[in-house]
């Protein structure tokens, strides 16, 4: 079965105002989307339930992150049972600002994997290298590292309800996005350790998407690659050539 196209935006903790999300929403309600594209954004977590009301039904919203425990004395986080509680489909994890900025290790985004998914909602898995780890060609390296204890903790069933979004760190933010070639070859190698360490079938079907500067103008020479199944968008998913981005494939 071919892979459905996914195009996920991650407003990170931007814009700063409800009028401007709302906007966002509004952009995208009266846009003409590609029906077969899974669009979901991910606003700030006080803001998911404004614009899953004011959003179109074909976009989905997501969380930017979350705790692996259900309730209790974390003050600060949102569970997973939360956001399904409140309809939230997606969860985004182990995004590298989470791992750079809060100390994420890969053991703990496996961790809120299995947590998320037993509530019932699904994921967009976030892996990729550092510049150094690239230069001293650790791309594969790391990135299998990475998913490996998600690996451990998952049963083969799951993976139906992970997307896996290599975003090499370099790229996020900067304006340097990979080159085709660049991230074919990392979404390659990432399907064959799937296949490899789980099974052919899963490393076929998981959908891997691309992140890291994607842009109106960089996303349709991307999206022809055979190993590209979508994009994760920061910046530009808070601008409307979000809309171009999601039709790329046209
Ligand atoms: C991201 O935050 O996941 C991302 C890819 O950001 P940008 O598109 O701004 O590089």
């Amino acid at each position: 079965m071919p892979r459905q196209f996914f195009v996920g935006g991650n407003f990170k903790m931007n814009p700063a105002t409800r009028e401007a999300k709302i906007a966002l929403a509004k952009t995208l309600n009266d846009a003409t989307i590609d029906q077969s594209v899974e669009v979901v954004i991910a606003p700030p977590a006080i803001y998911l339930i404004p614009l899953q009301e004011a959003l179109r039904k074909d976009v989905k919203v997501a969380a930017q992150n979350c705790y692996f425990k259900t309730n209790g004395a974390f003050t600060g986080e949102i569970s997973p049972a939360m956001l399904a509680d409140s309809n939230i489909p997606y969860v985004i994890l182990g995004h590298s600002e989470r791992r750079t900025l809060f100390h994420e290790t890969s053991q703990e985004v496996a961790q809120k994997t299995r947590a998320a998914l037993d509530a019932g909602l699904s994921v967009i898995l976030c892996v990729g290298e550092t510049l150094a780890q690239r230069e001293a060609g650790e791309t594969a390296k790391v990135v299998e590292e990475q998913l490996e204890p998600v690996i451990a903790a998952l049963k083969p069933e799951d993976w139906s309800k992970i997307v896996v979004a290599y975003e090499p760190v370099w790229a996020i933010g900067t304006g340097k996005v990979a080159s085709p070639a660049q991230a074919q070859e990392a979404h390659l190698n990432t399907r064959s350790f799937l296949s490899s360490k789980i099974s052919k079938e899963i490393g076929e079907s998981t959908r891997i998407i691309y992140g890291g500067s994607v842009s109106g103008g960089n996303c349709k020479e991307l999206s022809t690659q055979p190993d590209i199944d979508g994009f994760l968008v920061g910046g530009a998913s808070l601008k409307p050539e979000f809309v171009n981005i999601i039709n790329s494939r046209q």
